[in-house]
C-alpha cells in the first residue's frame, strides 16, 4: 500500500479536470481527494502501488482535451487510511490558477444537440465540462459559476443534479444550462425591437432572404449574410465601409468547405480543432461563393461553427455564411448588448442575440499553415489566455505591443500571456480596449507587473498608454529587434542569433523608419548588422497608401532620372504633372522621409506589374502580389547588390527594379515575374546571412515581421537556409506581425536591469 500527493499545474482548470480525476481514481480502485488550488490542481491517492502508478501515468495520457499539463509534482505521503474519494472544495494557495480559452462544441454535446429525444434538443447554449465558453464569460477567478456571467441564471432542479453528479458529464460543468433554466434566443430589428416568431427559423429565412443579420456569438458579434449572395455580400460591403478586405466565411461542415476550397488533413485538422479558428485556404474554382467575399485573393479564410447557435444556424441551411466581425471598419468588436444595437444599427437589419453576457470581447482567430503546421497570424478566440513557456523565469512585465494590429502581453516567472487581439491602436475607442484588456487580464492571472515596455516610438498610442504606469520603470523597446526576441522567445532560443526581420514599418534607433532588417544579438540587445537600401517615402504615409508613389521612388533610385519618361504603362498612369512633381519631392527632399521597409518594396513590385496602385488595408498590395507569384513557375533570379558601408551591409535592390522592369517591358507574364521577385528577395536574404554569419561566427536564425506572413517567401526562405547548414526558427505560436510583438517586449525587458 502506498500513498501520494500529487501537484498538478498548467490548464487544469474549467476544463473537466477533477472530474476526470475522480473518475480515473475510482476506475483504478484508489481512495483520497482532489482539489482545485489557485496554481492547479492538487490530489492525494492512495492504494496498491500498482494502481497508484497506473494512476499517475494515466493523468498525462487521459487527460481531458483541452487541458494542457505544465508540470506534475509528486511525492510518497504515510498512510490515512481513507475508504472513499471525494472532490473537496477549493483550497486557497498563493500561486496561480490558469483560465483556460473558450471551446468549441464537443461531440457529446452535439449528439444532444441533435437529439429529440434529449431535454436539451436543439438548445443554443448547451455545454459540458469539455466545452463551453470560458474566457469570454470569466468575471474573476477561482473559476466558478459565481464568478462568470452565468451567475445570474439559477440552476434548475435538473441541472443541478447533474452538475453535483460526479458520474455526470456535466459535473460541475460551471456553464451548464438547459431550455428550463439557462439562457434564451432573441430576435431584434435594427431598432432593437423584439421581432414576432422563433428567433431561429427567423433569422434563417431572412439570411436566406438576404437580409444582415448580427449574430452574438462567443467574444463578440459577428454580421452575418449568406455567402452565396452576391448582392447581400456588396450590401454588407457598403455598410461596413469596407472597400476590399476579405471576408471570412463559416461553413456547416467539410462537405460544404469542399464546395469551395482546399484543404489537406493538416488544414482539416486545424478546422476542427477545439479553438475554431478562421483558416486560409486555397481558393477551388469554381465555386459559389460570392466573388465579392474575398476579392483578388487566392484565398478564403475559412471556420466551422464555434457555438452551439451557429451549428443550428448553418446546418442544412447554407453552403456558407459570411461572418466577420461586428464592427465599422478600425473600431473593436461589438460585444456588450446595450451597445452592439447601438453600433451596428447602420449596418445590421436584424439582431440575433441572447441573454448570457459576454464579459471579455474575443475576435476570431486566424491561422494559416506553414512547414506543415499552424501559424497564428491573429492570436485570439480559442488560444487566449493559454501561457506561452518562456526560456527563463522573469520578472513580472506588461508590455503594450506596437501600433497596428495590437496586443498585449503579461509574464510570470517562465510564462508570458498574450492578450486578445485589439486591433489598430489608431482610435479612442481601440485605446480604451487595450485599457480594459489590461485590467481583466492582471486581473484574471493575478499579475503585478513591475515594469512596463513599449516600442520605441514616441508617438505611438500604445507609448502615450505605457506613461499611465507612472510608478513603473519603463523599457522602450526597438520595433525590429522586440519582433526578434519574439521569435526567440516562443521558440525558447538562448544565446545570440542572427535575426531577419522584415516588414512595413518600425522606428528605428536612429529615428528613421526601419523595415528591411538584419539583426544580430539576444534577448539584452542587438546590434543592426544590414538592412535594405533606404529609399525615397514620396509624401510619408501617401506613399503608405499608394503602391504607385512606391514604384516611381524605386525607378528613380534604380534609373535616376530617366525614370519619369520610361515607357511603361503603370507609372504612365500617372498624370505627368504628378509625376514631376514626385520626382521634385523626391529629388529636393521634400515631405520625403527614407525607408528601408521590406513592405513598400512589396508595394513598388505590385504596381509595377498593374496589380495594385492604392491599397485599402496595410499589406494589400504584397498578399496580391504573393498569389500572383504562386501562379508563376520558378525559372530564374533577377540581380541584386550587397555594399558595405561603414560596417554596415546594405541590400541594394536597383539591379532587381532595373532587370524586372525590362521584363515588364518586354511583356513577360507577371506571374513569373512576380515570382522571380520572390525567388531574388529569397536568395539575397540567404546571401546576408552567409555574409553575418562569417562576421559572427552564428549560424542560429530567427525569421520574424509581417512579410513572414506570405507563405511562398516565408517557406522557401525557410528552406534555403536549412540546405545551407543554419539552424532556422519562426513563428508559430505568436503572429511574426506586429500581433505578436508585445510577447518579444516583454522579454527584452523581463532581462534589462533598468535604473
Ligand atoms: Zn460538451
Ligand atoms: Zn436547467
Ligand atoms: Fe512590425
Amino acid at each position: 500500500m502506498k500513498r501520494a500527493r500529487v501537484e498538478i499545474e498548467g490548464i487544469v482548470q474549467g476544463v473537466g479536470f477533477r472530474p476526470f480525476i475522480y473518475r480515473l481514481a475510482r476506475e483504478c480502485r484508489l481512495a483520497g481527494w482532489v482539489r482545485n488550488t489557485t496554481a492547479g490542481v492538487e490530489l492525494e491517492v492512495e492504494g496498491s502501488e500498482a494502481a497508484c502508478d497506473r494512476f499517475l501515468a494515466a493523468i498525462e495520457t487521459e487527460a481531458p482535451p483541452l487541458a494542457v499539463i505544465s508540470s506534475i509534482h509528486a511525492e510518497p505521503l504515510a498512510l490515512k487510511h481513507d475508504h472513499d474519494f471525494s472532490i473537496l472544495p477549493s483550497g486557497h494557495g498563493v500561486s496561480h490558477a490558469q483560465v483556460s480559452p473558450d471551446c468549441d462544441v464537443c461531440t457529446d454535446c452535439l449528439r444532444e444537440l441533435f437529439d429529440p429525444r434529449d431535454r436539451r434538443y436543439r438548445y443554443p447554449f448547451i455545454n459540458c465540462t469539455n466545452c463551453g465558453p470560458r474566457y469570454s464569460i470569466i468575471t474573476g477567478i477561482p473559476y466558478d459559476r459565481p464568478l462568470t456571467t452565468m451567475a445570474e441564471f439559477c440552476l434548475c432542479d435538473s441541472c443541478r443534479e447533474e452538475y453535483r453528479d460526479p458520474a455526470n458529464r456535466r459535473f460541475h460543468a460551471q456553464p451548464t444550462a438547459c431550455p428550463a433554466c439557462g439562457p434564451r434566443l432573441a430576435l431584434l430589428d435594427h431598432q432593437g425591437e423584439p421581432v414576432a416568431g422563433d428567433p431561429l427559423a427567423r433569422s434563417v429565412q431572412l439570411l436566406r432572404e438576404g437580409s444582415i443579420v448580427a449574430v452574438k456569438g462567443v467574444g463578440g458579434y459577428h454580421l452575418a449574410v449568406d455567402a452565396c449572395n452576391e448582392a447581400a455580400v456588396n450590401e454588407l460591403r457598403r455598410r461596413k465601409k469596407r472597400d476590399e478586405k476579405p471576408f471570412a466565411v463559416m461553413s456547416p461542415g467539410m462537405n460544404e468547405v469542399g464546395r469551395f476550397a482546399h484543404c489537406s488533413k493538416v488544414e482539416e485538422r486545424l478546422l476542427h480543432g477545439t479553438e475554431r479558428p478562421i483558416l486560409l485556404l486555397k481558393k477551388k474554382e469554381p465555386h459559389p461563393i460570392s466573388a465579392s467575399v474575398a476579392p483578388v485573393n487566392a484565398y478564403f479564410g475559412v471556420m466551422l461553427p464555434s457555438t452551439p447557435l451557429h451549428h443550428l444556424l448553418l446546418r442544412d441551411n447554407f453552403t456558407a455564411l459570411v461572418m466577420t466581425s461586428g464592427n465599422l471598419s478600425d473600431e473593436p468588436i461589438a460585444y456588450a448588448d446595450d451597445e452592439a444595437v447601438g453600433r451596428l444599427a447602420g449596418i445590421a437589419d436584424y439582431f440575433l442575440t441572447h441573454d448570457r453576457r459576454i464579459h471579455m470581447r474575443a475576435d476570431d482567430s486566424v491561422v494559416r499553415v506553414f512547414q506543415g503546421g499552424p501559424l497564428l497570424l491573429r492570436r485570439s478566440r480559442g488560444y487566449v489566455p493559454r501561457g506561452i513557456l518562456l526560456p527563463f523565469p522573469q520578472k513580472s512585465v506588461v508590455a503594450v505591443g506596437a501600433e497596428l494590429k495590437s496586443a498585449l502581453c503579461l509574464t510570470r516567472d517562465n510564462t508570458a500571456f498574450m492578450s486578445h487581439h485589439i486591433g489598430d491602436l489608431q482610435n479612442s475607442a481601440t485605446l480604451r480596449s487595450l485599457e480594459e484588456s489590461a485590467v481583466h487580464l492582471r486581473r484574471l492571472l493575478e499579475i503585478e507587473p513591475v515594469t512596463v515596455a513599449h516600442d520605441l516610438h514616441p508617438d505611438y498610442l500604445s507609448t502615450a498608454f505605457a506613461e499611465q504606469f507612472a510608478d513603473l520603470p519603463k523599457v522602450p523597446v526597438q520595433h525590429h529587434h522586440a519582433h526578434m526576441a519574439s521569435c526567440m522567445a516562443e521558440n525558447r532560443v538562448e544565446g545570440a542569433a542572427i535575426g531577419v526581420i522584415l516588414d512595413g514599418t518600425g522606428f528605428g534607433t536612429d529615428g528613421t523608419v526601419w523595415g528591411g532588417e538584419f539583426l544580430f544579438g539576444d534577448y539584452r540587445s542587438f546590434r543592426r548588422m544590414g538592412h535594405f537600401r533606404q529609399v525615397a517615402l514620396p509624401g510619408g504615409d501617401a506613399a503608405v497608401r499608394e503602391p504607385l508613389r512606391m514604384a516611381l521612388s524605386y525607378c528613380h533610385q534604380a534609373f535616376g532620372n530617366k525614370a519619369a519618361e520610361l515607357s511603361l504603362a503603370p507609372l504612365k498612369t500617372l498624370k505627368d504633372s504628378d509625376r514631376r512633381l514626385l520626382v521634385r519631392m523626391i529629388e529636393q527632399d521634400i515631405n520625403t522621409p527614407l525607408t528601408s521597409s521590406c513592405g513598400r518594396l512589396f508595394d513598388a513590385v505590385a504596381a509595377l506589374l498593374g496589380l495594385r496602385f492604392r491599397v485599402s488595408y496595410e499589406g494589400q498590395a504584397a498578399m496580391e502580389l504573393e498569389a500572383l507569384a504562386e501562379t508563376g513557375e520558378r525559372t530564374w533570379n533577377y540581380p541584386y547588390a550587397i555594399v558595405r558601408r561603414e560596417g554596415m551591409l546594405v541590400l541594394d535592390f536597383s539591379l532587381t527594379i532595373q532587370a524586372l522592369v525590362q521584363d515588364v517591358q518586354e511583356g513577360v507574364l507577371s506571374g513569373i515575374i512576380a515570382r522571380r521577385f520572390h525567388d531574388t528577395l529569397v536568395s539575397a536574404a540567404v546571401d546576408m546571412c552567409g555574409k553575418i554569419k562569417m562576421d559572427t561566427g552564428v549560424s542560429r536564425v530567427v525569421l520574424s515581421g509581417g512579410v513572414f506572413q506570405n507563405r511562398l517567401f516565408a517557406e522557401n526562405l525557410y528552406e534555403r537556409l536549412e540546405t545551407e547548414g543554419f539552424t532556422v526558427f519562426a513563428h508559430r505560436l505568436v503572429p511574426p506581425n506586429d500581433g505578436g510583438i508585445a510577447l518579444g517586449q516583454a522579454v527584452v525587458a523581463g532581462c534589462r536591469d533598468e535604473a
